[in-house]
């Protein structure tokens, strides 16, 4: 059967390797964003749903998990031509229901295709290690084993992506996997389950709930789910880290972000004013790993804000699917008053208003949830479009003298995803790197997101959790190790040992 990729008008789950509706279940709209007409329904999978596909994982788990890895890996890599045979359908759903533009979707999806990659290579990931003769006639050796069920909760801002940085690592390490994505632009999940289910994935491996915190409680509760992996904001990872935690699970929580660029005044002042527009206004602002604040260094603000200015009031605005759209709207009209609220906040404060993305029109999409650039000058460190993440595409300045200030601003702010430095001058870059509290950091790089072998993942109140997601970190954690002492003595020695045993 060849998978033609195409949303369905209603998009409810998928259970032991098809799809399922519930009866009666509650149900709510998907928007096209760049349009503001909504497209389709989205189910709301009540605590039922979600136990018949924990139920399904768990009937799956011991024979998926003895499948020998390379041929879990080939399953993979069936996945990985289907992906690519399938990205453009893919990225047009998302630019449908996220409203990022085409191109943007597209590198997401590649993104994502990475992990699968980095799963393939599986086996030579789950190799253990060995010590012959740890002891007279004994060897010691370290394997790891899957967890058994476990699940993902991901945000509406990558929604293939975020979910191809678990699924993949822990379908490979030999768990089987509930996912539950973002109820506001579900569609994805559900293509990606056809592919896997097309790339020869047994049933029962990988099912999806769609659904809201009825969904997301009844996975925290479970006992069956093992692991929880969770990407979104800051408050509901505090919450998904805290309980999940408290019902004995191993739990990985990715959360908000307000990342930095530190402008310094030997940049390259073109390189820099590049990257700023780009991972500012890139994908409405709506990246955890956006910039959101630029931290100008001496003299160099004078120099970059009528540039950046310049460049936001020409910030193309369309839908995303126009080929020439640099920026679409944003997710939902209670973002864009979300948004537009903190932008009146920042004036109200004192901030300088340079330019004001407010009231912008998109014509032929009148109805669209499109804000404009918007850029802030003069921005101190209580003020709320400075402590707070905005999730939109608006960028604060904030002046400072010296890499010293700037590296303390940051220190001190509560998130520490991203962070980026732009500087011609390596010792600066080497002493920013070192003393910055902040998981992942970009010189001259304005959005440092590691590859998939690298792992992701922030410091400070930006991640609850010891382990990033994917890379050999992403392995570790859906893995537990065993380690296993072997002796075959000749004959069964005399007598028991009461000493601790030490090497002889
Ligand atoms: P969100 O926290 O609102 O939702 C994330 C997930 O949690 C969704 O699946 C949602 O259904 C569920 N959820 C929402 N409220 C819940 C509740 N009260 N109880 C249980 N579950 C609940 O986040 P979002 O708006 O979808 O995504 C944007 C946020 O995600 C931003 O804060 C962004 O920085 C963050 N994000 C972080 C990373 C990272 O790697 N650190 C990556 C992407 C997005």
């Amino acid at each position: 059967m060849a998978v033609t990729l195409k949303p369905a008008d209603h998009i409810a789950h998928w259970i032991d390797g098809k799809p399922y509706r519930e009866t009666g279940a509650r149900a709510q709209d998907v928007f096209n964003p760049a349009t503001g007409a909504v497209v389709r329904q989205v189910e709301l999978g009540s605590a039922n749903t979600v136990k018949k596909a924990i139920e399904s994982a768990k009937a799956a788990f011991t024979a998926w998990s003895n499948v020998p890895p390379i041929r879990r890996a080939r399953i993979m890599n069936n996945y990985l031509n289907l992906l690519n045979q399938h990205k453009d359908a893919l990225a047009a759903v998302l630019t449908q229901e996220h409203g990022k533009v085409f191109s943007d979707a597209q590198g997401e999806v590649t993104r994502g295709i990475d992990i699968v990659e980095f799963a393939c290579g599986i086996p030579q990931l789950l190799k253990g290690d060995y010590t012959d003769q740890v002891s007279t006639d004994i060897d010691n050796w370290t394997m790891r084993q899957p967890l058994g069920v476990v699940a993902g909760i991901t945000p509406f801002n990558f929604p293939c992506m975020v979910p191809m940085w678990m699924f993949p690592v822990a379908i490979a390490c030999g768990n089987t996997f509930v996912l539950k994505p973002s109820e506001r632009d579900p569609s994805a999940s559900l293509l990606m389950a056809e592919l896997l289910k097309e790339a020869g994935l047994p049933d029962g491996v990988f099912n999806v709930v769609q659904g809201d915190k009825v969904a997301v409680d009844t996975l925290l509760e479970d006992p069956d789910v093992k692991a929880l992996s969770f990407v979104g904001s800051t408050p509901i990872a505090q919450y998904i880290y805290q309980t999940g935690a408290a019902h004995g699970k191993r739990v990985q929580a990715l959360g908000g972000a307000k990342n930095h660029m530190v402008v310094m005044p030997d940049a390259n002042l073109d390189v820099a004013v590049d990257g700023l527009i780009g991972a500012a206004y890139g994908s409405a602002g709506e990246r955890c790993m956006a910039i959101s604040v630029a931290v100008l260094v001496g003299d160099i603000a004078d120099k970059i804000i009528p540039r950046l200015a310049e460049r936001a009031k020409q910030l193309k605005i369309a839908n995303g699917m126009e080929s020439d759209a640099e920026m679409g709207p944003v997710i939902t009209q209670a973002a864009k008053d979300r948004i537009e609220g903190y932008i009146a906040a920042g004036v109200a404060q004192g901030a300088s208003l340079v330019v004001d993305g407010r009231g912008v029109k998109v014509p032929g999409h009148e109805n669209g949830f499109f804000v404009g650039g918007t850029l802030f000058d003069h921005v101190t460190p209580e003020m709320s479009i400075y402590t707070d993440e905005i999730f939109g595409p608006v960028l604060v300045c904030v002046r400072v003298k010296s890499l010293e200030e700037a590296v303390k601003l940051i220190n001190d702010h509560e998130y520490g995803n991203g962070v980026s430095c732009y500087t011609s001058d390596g010792h600066v870059a080497r002493e920013f790197s070192r003393n910055i509290q902040v998981g992942m950091v970009g010189i001259n790089v304005p959005i440092p997101v590691p590859m998939a072998w690298h792992g992701f993942g922030g410091w400070k109140r930006s991640l609850f959790g010891d382990m990033h997601a994917y890379g050999e970190e992403g392995v570790r954690f859906y893995t537990k190790q065993k380690s296993i002492m072997q002796r075959w003595p000749e004959t069964i020695a005399a007598g028991a040992e009461f000493a601790m045993p030490v090497a002889k």
